[in-house]
């Protein structure tokens, strides 16, 4: 079993339009999940992560691309199949339509499915404002799944390819594959694990920088009525971005907390100490980059209860970017909001509006306190944990929601 179960050492979204077919996709090329370790910890992570671990595989005697499986016995030969690598996809809950979330997994992805359904005119709303997300955080390793090819013929879907190639011309989609597929009737999985192979490869990782944890959820795994002495630690869920963590390490959350003294409220870090990893569904005593993990902490759970750390930033004590209440950054901004019908500019960001910035895995409101050509300075309700020049997605309230209007890069 070990081998089933090694630490995953790549995150891939999956995106796209509600009801396209991204859990299906998900389920298909993850098959089943079992796990004999710490069940709870494993499924509070599972359930509000969205993630799946999946082993891609080869069978050493199938041509390309049948080769390509996630089972472990090649169903043609009865060959025991080979290991290519472990991912984690990272697929948002199916009633989450905020771009926030969708913005805040995007931190974590090293790659993207974008999934297009086959029997819909291309693009639908999400399909065109989660592909302009990756356009704006840099996302440029993509796969595209046309999905539901069951449910069209050949000149449906053949018409089907030609809008979303249209649709995706001068994106970072552009040179995407496109592939057919059924995730419902597992058709063609075979060929969406051979362009995962090829278009979202493992990112180079230096093992010796310091180990830095963007925190995703975070989570009080005790039922309620454990009594105090059988009580666990919180939990924090999220991914590496560098370095190595280990069992018994200590870790610093930034920002923190909020901590009212004499009238006056600042944040204030949190300190703690490792003492448990779960990774690609198991027990570890250490992990890399890649893959999402949950951190069993020495916290008291009420603070990391209900994603009350989502958005923070863990590493060594010390060796965290600084905590920004206010700060500057470049801005640039989209020409039309996405989706938009022609003619629905973007005027300039203007002083005393409010913005939701997305920075990591952290949203956060601002104020704009000024605002000059191509740059602005926000002071912002709760502070973010950040590097200069890490990439802010920047919304605007426009009628009842949140929509994408640019990326700011953070400058002091
Ligand atoms: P999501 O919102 O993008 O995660 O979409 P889901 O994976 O939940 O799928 C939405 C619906 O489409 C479900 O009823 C699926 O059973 C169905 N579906 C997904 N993939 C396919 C497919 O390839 N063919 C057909 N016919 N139905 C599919
Ligand atoms: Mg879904």
């Amino acid at each position: 079993m070990a081998d089933n179960h090694r630490q995953p050492e790549v995150n891939i979204g999956l995106v796209g339009h509600v009801d396209h077919g991204k859990t299906t996709l998900v389920r298909a090329l993850s098959g089943e999940w079992t796990d004999q370790h710490s069940e709870e910890m494993k499924r509070g992570i599972s359930i509000r992560l969205g993630y799946a671990d999946a082993t891609l595989r080869r069978c050493p005697d199938c041509d390309e691309p049948e080769c390509y499986t996630v089972a472990e016995q090649c169903p043609e030969h009865g060959t025991e199949t080979e290991i290519l690598r472990t991912v984690s996809f990272v697929d948002a809950p199916g009633h989450e339509t905020l771009m926030a979330t969708m913005l805040s997994g995007a931190s974590l992805m090293d790659g993207a499915v974008l999934v297009v359904s086959a029997n819909e005119p291309v693009p639908q709303p999400q399909t065109e404002e989660h592909l302009m997300a990756l356009d704006i955080i840099g996302i440029d390793n993509i796969v595209i799944a046309q999905n539901k090819v069951d449910l069209v013929d050949a000149d449906e879907a053949r018409e089907n390819y030609e809008q979303i190639k249209e649709f995706v011309e001068g994106t970072v989609a552009e040179d995407a594959p496109i592939v057919p597929v059924s995730a419902e009737q597992e058709i063609n999985v075979d060929l969406v694990i051979d362009a995962l192979e090829r278009e979202i490869p493992t990112p180079d990782r230096d093992p010796d920088a310091d180990p830095r944890m963007y925190v995703a959820r975070s989570f009080d795994i005790n039922r309620p009525g454990t009594t105090w002495d059988g009580l666990l630690g919180g939990v924090l869920g999220g991914s590496l971005v560098q370095g190595e963590l280990d069992v018994d390490d200590e870790i610093e959350l930034r920002p923190g907390r909020e901590v009212d003294e004499g009238g006056q409220t600042e944040w204030r870090s949190v300190s703690t100490d490792v003492r448990s990893l779960q990774a690609g569904g198991e027990s570890v005593d250490t992990v890399s980059p890649g893959g999402l993990l949950g951190v069993g902490t020495g916290l008291d759970p009420s603070l990391t209860k209900g994603d009350a750390l989502a958005g923070q930033v863990a590493g060594p004590p010390g060796s965290l970017p600084p905590t920004w209440d206010s700060f500057e950054m470049d801005v640039e901004l989209l020409e039309r909001l996405v989706g938009a019908e022609e003619g629905d500019e973007i005027e300039d960001i203007s002083t005393g509006e409010p913005l939701m910035l997305t920075v990591g895995t952290a949203t956060t409101v601002g104020s704009v306190t000024s605002a000059r050509d191509g740059e602005c300075e926000v002071a912002l309700k709760r502070p973010v944990c950040a590097p200069a020049g890490a990439k802010i997605a920047i919304n605007r309230r426009v009628g009842a929601r949140w929509r994408l209007i640019g990326v700011g890069t953070l400058t002091e």
